[in-house]
C-alpha cells in the first residue's frame, strides 16, 4: 500500500512483541524501532502502565455511547485541556488523526461562516476528503478527486507569503509545526508567530497540526509552546494513546461553537480514554519530553559529527526533540531497507531523501549511539 511497505516488500518483517524501543519479530530477531511505528509509541511499545489502564478498563466497560459521561473519558478530556498549550477548553476526541483534522476544518469554517482555507505546500494533514484537501502531494490527491474547493496552499516557512494570502474571507490556516511527512522541515517560531498574528487580525482561526509534533516528540509537550504560540485549534493523534486509535481536536470555545452537529460513534470510547490518560500521566509524571529534549539534541550532533568524521553522504541533520530528518544524498528506500536488514534498526521516509527518526521519547543515549553506528555502517 503505503510507500515505506517497499522497505519490506522483499523480506517481510512479521513482528510479534515489543517492548521499550525494541520489536521482535516471529524468527526471534530484534529491532530497535527508530520510527517504524509512526511516532504511535512515545513511552515505548506496550508500557506496562497503559497495558493496565487498558485492561482495567476492559473489565469495567468497553463501549457506552457518548451522550452517556463515563469517568474515564471525561477525566481525559480535563487532563487535555489541562495540558494544552494555553486555553483550549473544548476537547473533541476521534479515532484518528485525519479525523480530527476534518473536525478542525468543519468547526472553523462553521465558527467564520467562511470556506476560504490556506494550508501550506509539502503539508500532509490525512487521507479522507476534508483533511486531504489540506495536503498537498498530488499523489496523494489525484486518483481521488473531486476533493473539497477553497484550499490555498502557500510556500512553507514563507511569513510573508502566508500573511499576504490570509484576508476577512479566510476561515482558517492550517500549518504543521515541523513538517513531518513532508521532509521534517520545521517551520521557525517567526512563522508561528506571524500565522498568529495574521489569523488574529482577519478574524481567522489557526489550526496547528500537532500530530505528529505533539505529545513531547519535540521536547515540550506541544512544539507551539517553544514558539510562544497559543493557536485556536490544536489536533492530535498518532502518540497519544500509546498507539491506539485516538484523534483528539482541542478547542477554543468561539471555535466550539461551530462543532454544530458533528459525531462519531467511537469518539472517545472508553477503552482508548484509558490508554490516553495513562500515556499523559507517566509522560507528565517522568518528564519524557524533557528526555526527548535531551537525547535528541544529543542523537543530532552525534550526527552531524559523524557526518564529519566519516564523510558520509548526508545533506543536512534536522529537526527538534526526536524529530529528526536526515537528508541523504542517495535514495532513502535503500538506506531504510539497508538499516532494516544488516543492522535491525527501523526508521522512516519522509520523501525520496530522507530519513525520519521518531524513536519511543524514552530512550537513552546508549541507543542513540547504537542508530548512529548503524548509520555510519549503511552509509559509509
Ligand atoms: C499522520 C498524520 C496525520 C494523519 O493521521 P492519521 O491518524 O493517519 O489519519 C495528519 N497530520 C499529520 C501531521 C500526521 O503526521
Amino acid at each position: 500500500m503505503s510507500g515505506e511497505g517497499f522497505v519490506f516488500s522483499q523480506k517481510p518483517i512479521a513482528i510479534e512483541s515489543g517492548s521499550g524501543a525494541t520489536l521482535t519479530a516471529e524468527d526471534g530477531t530484534e529491532y530497535l524501532d527508530f520510527g517504524a511505528s509512526y511516532a504511535c509509541t512515545p513511552l515505548g511499545h506496550s508500557p506496562p502502565a497503559v497495558v493496565d489502564a487498558i485492561t482495567e478498563q476492559a473489565q469495567d466497560l468497553l463501549y457506552v455511547q457518548g451522550s452517556y459521561p463515563v469517568a474515564t473519558r471525561t477525566a481525559l478530556q480535563e487532563q487535555l485541556a489541562e495540558v494544552a498549550p494555553g486555553d483550549l477548553p473544548k476537547v473533541w476526541l476521534c479515532n484518528s488523526g485525519t479525523e480530527a483534522n476534518e473536525a478542525a476544518l468543519k468547526f472553523a469554517r462553521s465558527a467564520t461562516g467562511r470556506e476560504k482555507v490556506v494550508a501550506a505546500k509539502r503539508a500532509f494533514h490525512g487521507r479522507t476528503l476534508g483533511a486531504l484537501s489540506l495536503t498537498w502531494k498530488d499523489d496523494y490527491r489525484d486518483p481521488f478527486g473531486p476533493l473539497p474547493s477553497g484550499v490555498e496552499f502557500v510556500p512553507y516557512g514563507d511569513s510573508e507569503a502566508l500573511a499576504e494570502a490570509v484576508d476577512d474571507e479566510t476561515a482558517a490556516v492550517f500549518i504543521e509545526p515541523i513538517q513531518g511527512e513532508g521532509g521534517v522541515h520545521p517551520g521557525g517560531d517567526d512563522y508561528l508567530q506571524t500565522a498568529r498574528e495574521a489569523t488574529t487580525e482577519a478574524g481567522a482561526a489557526l489550526v496547528l497540526d500537532e500530530i505528529q509534533t505533539g505529545v513531547g516528540r519535540t521536547g515540550t509537550m506541544w512544539a507551539c509552546q517553544q514558539a510562544g504560540v497559543v493557536p485556536d485549534v490544536l489536533t492530535a493523534a498518532k502518540g497519544v494513546a500509546s498507539g491506539l486509535p485516538l484523534g483528539v481536536t482541542l478547542c477554543a470555545d468561539w471555535i466550539a461553537e461551530g462543532a454544530g452537529n458533528h459525531g462519531s460513534t467511537f469518539a472517545g470510547n472508553p477503552l482508548v480514554a484509558a490508554a490516553a490518560s495513562a500515556t499523559l500521566t507517566q509522560l507528565q509524571a517522568e518528564n519524557v519530553p524533557e528526555n526527548a529534549a535531551v537525547v535528541g539534541e544529543y542523537l543530532r550532533e552525534e550526527l552531524r559529527a559523524a557526518v564529519e568524521e566519516h564523510d558520509l553522504p548526508v545533506r543536512e541533520v534536522r529537526g527538534a526533540g526526536l524529530m529528526i530528518g536526515i537528508e541523504v544524498k542517495r535514495g532513502s528506500m535503500r538506506v531504510l531497507r539497508d538499516l532494516a536488514l544488516s543492522q535491525q534498526v527501523l526508521a522512516l521516509p519522509a520523501g525520496r531523501s530522507v530519513v525520519r527518526l521518531l524513536p519511543p521519547l524514552t530512550i537513552d543515549e546508549g541507543d542513540a549511539d547504537s542508530v548512529v553506528d548503524a548509520l555510519v555502517e549503511v552509509l559509509s
